[in-house]
């Protein structure tokens, strides 16, 4: 296992700047999720370390080898795809043996592994059948089972689980957790799911535009959004953002006190998660709402409210609420959960800190 360390990677196709100036280190045996929209980035990232994408300038180590020059079959990767990328023809095991087989490893050792693999991804009974014969689940298995059998220095998911329907890709999020506590292998994996990134990483990576705009544990990223885009995008529902003005240490939107300003910089934006929203309670920041759609998930309820600011705000509440569509509430503003942001979407303090 090993290392893998970014160094001013940038990635031009033709004008357009797909990666811009990506320097990170992925710890040896860290679980590492790049994460964003659609666009940002994150799977020229990922083939730039796996090889399929040379890039334009800057370097990358996987130990202490540097490998921006070599071909995908020297770097000692393993990758694992969306589409699975599975032989139709192979059975299972002939598709989990391909790889070694063509490297030339020896036959006992080829069985070991495949052995060792069906055992981990419990695909004993499997082996003789053909893909078009597997669920989705089963296939993706197999495409992670050739990934192990590679035994190599990192292991590469691109979107592994995005085929799969909503159950099976929670049970197959355990499971590569569950495996990667096994093998303790360096992982990187992308997705654009903030869920996934929260639930399976023990770093997460956030990209935008081909820029990193955050790295750290998954609570940290939650915690101290350091920037707006990663507080909008970390965190389901999502947080709410009110423009607002600050006078004199207080901070206003359309004339209601929300909070205490910070001592330093100048907000223009407020953020507060939907489930950091107090309601009903009496206290600083009070504002009023009227319930415009009330969603009850059953173990929760989301509410989308229209304030007396003029702001649609969602707040997150328990299942047993009583509140529905109509009644009007109010609601109050934490001062620990408020986030501030200045004209850049740089954020002002962290939540927390005494205003
Ligand atoms: P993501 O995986 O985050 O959706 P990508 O890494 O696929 O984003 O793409 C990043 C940017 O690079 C996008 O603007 C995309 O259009 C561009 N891009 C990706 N692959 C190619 C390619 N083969 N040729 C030209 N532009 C590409």
């Amino acid at each position: 296992m090993a290392r893998v360390t970014l160094s001013a990677v940038e990635k031009y196709y033709g004008a357009n700047r797909a990666l811009a100036d990506v320097s990170l280190a992925v710890d040896d045996g860290a679980f590492a999720v790049f994460v964003g929209p659609s666009g940002c980035g994150k799977s020229t990232l990922l083939r730039a370390v796996a090889g399929l994408e040379m890039i334009s300038s800057g370097q990358i180590h996987i130990g202490e080898t540097e490998v921006s020059d070599l071909p995908p079959s020297d770097r000692d990767v393993a990758m694992v795809f969306q589409s699975y990328a599975l032989y139709p023809h192979m059975t299972v095991r002939q598709n989990i043996d391909f790889g070694m087989r063509v490297r030339g490893v020896a036959q006992a050792e080829r069985e070991r592994r495949i052995t060792d693999a069906a055992r981990i991804l419990q695909l004993d009974d499997y082996l003789d059948r053909r893909p078009a014969e597997l669920s989705g689940g089963q296939r993706q298995r197999v495409a992670i089972g050739r990934a192990i059998v590679k035994e190599p220095q990192v292991f590469l998911f691109d979107e592994p689980l995005s085929n799969l329907d909503a159950k099976l890709r929670i049970q197959m999020r355990v499971e590569l957790e569950a495996l990667h506590r096994q093998l303790g292998a360096t992982m990187i994996y992308v997705t654009h799911d903030q869920v996934e990134a929260m639930t399976m990483a023990d770093t997460i990576v956030v990209l935008n535009e081909g820029r990193v705009e955050q790295v750290g544990p998954p609570l940290e990223l939650y915690r101290r959004p350091r920037t707006e885009f990663v507080a909008g995008f970390i965190g389901a529902p999502s947080m709410n953002f009110l423009d607002i003005a600050a006078e004199n240490g207080v901070l206003h939107r359309e004339g209601h006190r929300l909070a205490d300003a910070p001592a330093v910089g100048a907000p223009i934006r407020l953020g507060i998660r939907p489930e950091h929203l107090a309601l009903g309670t009496a206290g600083e920041g009070m504002l009023e709402a009227e319930v415009a759609v009330s969603e009850s998930l059953g173990g929760e309820t989301y509410l989308h409210v229209d304030a007396s600011t003029g702001d649609r705000i969602v707040v997150k509440t328990d299942g047993e609420t009583t509140v529905k569509a109509g009644d009007r509430i109010s609601l109050s503003l934490p001062p620990q959960h408020v986030h501030l942001f200045d004209a850049a979407g740089q954020a002002l303090r962290d939540p927390g800190d005494q205003p």
